[in-house]
């Protein structure tokens, strides 16, 4: 791996950014399915100042031919828990923070080298771990945070023992609330006092538990979770931080309570009807929506396999439904968490890539983990880490891209072939360059 330089050198010689030049690629942009080909993209700091169809000159930069590669942006995660992976449920629920820390440092680098460049996490405490990302100290994706997930009792989050009294009761904090994986709330004051604790800490969109889940202990799949006036407090107190709130859900009615409170973006949404999708499409609500086609597996519970196989049920048809509605807003992610043991890889990143080959085309994919993205990042406002453009490659947009053997849009294992991912650069630093 060679890292050519950080972060923090960038500050250092702002008036005099390093250049890079990079020649002989064809562009695929992130959002046009035509190649722009013969390409030259000159890189200054960790923007990209200029993306020419001709030649481009520029003195003193470092230039790398890329012999007729694609280039491309570099893939946007839009659902991780990277504080939450690389690790057993039971440590999760029991361990020490420290070791997950540990363990997420190693996941990020393994993304970053998947040619991830950008994630979306949607609950865990990363807080430390974009910072250190962020300043140059470990490799990994630039990070939106959204820190704990607030789940109200018996929902999604509730990970306590039976025996395990209500915080709200006189019962102890849930170890998950102490690690900053969760917040366990229930009522007005307690949700906006969750949810400005995320916001306190650094988060750039908050994220709710609004109905049933497949891994929570006590939440059956159609449960509705929060009654309206608990989201319209969250949704209120993250708008008043210009930022918005999204939230993990399945069904209509869940989903539909949610819309109808104010959030912005849905996780998951596998059970959502045509007229639910409709709706969201019309009113340009985001869905952050992931392959979930395996119906059963081998590290959940019994429990946890019969609500898998409700959700894993309606995937396809969710999916052949976007494919019908131009309009709605996709994005693609994986939500990988509870890897079994320690330093597993994220290999289930490219697999999940490759199985929406069954509904879309390579193009459509590597869309929906681009371009698509662009818009939806913005959500955050001033609340936004990275306020210029990701997921695209055009001039001023961030200098996150790649350089991949073959054509991607025709055959995308151009990508989820790791060894075909030749050049990773994020914000302007090369991470990985096997050109040379
Ligand atoms: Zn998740």
């Amino acid at each position: 791996m060679l890292i050519a330089c950080t972060a923090a050198s960038f500050a250092q010689d702002a008036a005099n950014p390093p250049k890079t030049l990079i020649t002989n690629v064809n562009v695929f942009d992130g959002n046009s399915e035509t190649l722009t080909e013969n390409a030259s993209v000159l890189i200054e700091g960790n923007l990209i100042a200029s993306v020419s169809s001709g030649t481009l000159e520029a003195e003193g930069a470092s230039v790398i031919d890329g012999g007729g590669r694609t280039l491309m942006p570099g893939i946007i995660e839009g659902h991780s828990h990277l504080a939450l992976s690389g690790v057993t449920f039971g440590e999760v629920v029991s361990g020490l923070a420290s070791y997950q820390t540990i363990q997420s440092t190693v996941i990020a680098e393994q993304m970053l080298m998947n040619g991830v460049t950008t994630t979306r996490d949607m609950a865990g405490e990363v807080f430390s771990l974009k910072r250190a990302i962020d300043e140059g100290t470990i490799p990994g994706p630039r990070i939106y945070a959204s820190g704990a997930m607030i789940s109200q009792t018996s929902g999604h989050g509730d990970f306590r023992l039976p025996i395990d009294r209500n915080p709200g009761l006189g019962g102890p904090t849930p170890t998950t609330d102490l690690k900053g994986a969760g917040a366990l709330v229930d009522g007005v004051p307690r949700m906006l006092a969750a949810t400005r604790e995320q916001l306190r800490l650094g988060a750039s969109q908050i994220k709710l538990a609004i109905g049933g889940s497949v891994s929570g202990p006590y939440d059956p799949i159609d449960t509705t979770q929060f009654i309206p006036a608990e989201i319209e407090a969250a949704v209120s107190a993250a708008e008043g931080w210009g930022t918005y709130v999204t939230v993990h859900g399945y069904t209509v009615e869940a989903v539909n309570q949610a819309i109808d409170a104010g959030i912005k973006s849905v996780e998951h949404g596998q059970l959502l009807d045509r007229a639910t999708l409709e709706r969201m499409a019309t009113e340009g609500i985001w869905l952050s929506i992931q392959p979930f086609t395996l119906c059963s597996e081998p590290n959940l519970t019994p429990q946890q396999n019969a609500k898998q196989a409700i959700v894993c049920q309606g995937t396809g048809d969710v999916y052949t439904a976007i494919k019908e509605l131009p309009d709605l807003k996709v994005v693609h992610g994986t939500d990988i968490f509870i890897s079994p043991g320690p330093g597993i890889g994220v290999s289930e990143q490219v697999e999940q890539m490759e199985r929406l080959l069954d509904w879309f085309t390579p193009y459509e994919i590597l869309k929906m983990s681009t371009g698509n993205f662009t818009e939806l990042l913005q959500l955050s406002g001033p609340r936004n880490p990275y306020p210029g453009d990701l997921g695209v490659i055009r001039e001023g947009a961030y200098a996150d891209l790649l350089i991949v053997n073959g054509n991607p849009l025709k055959d995308l294992a151009a990508v989820t072939d790791r060894d075909n991912i030749r050049v990773i650069m994020k914000d302007g630093v090369i991470y990985k360059n096997t050109l040379e």
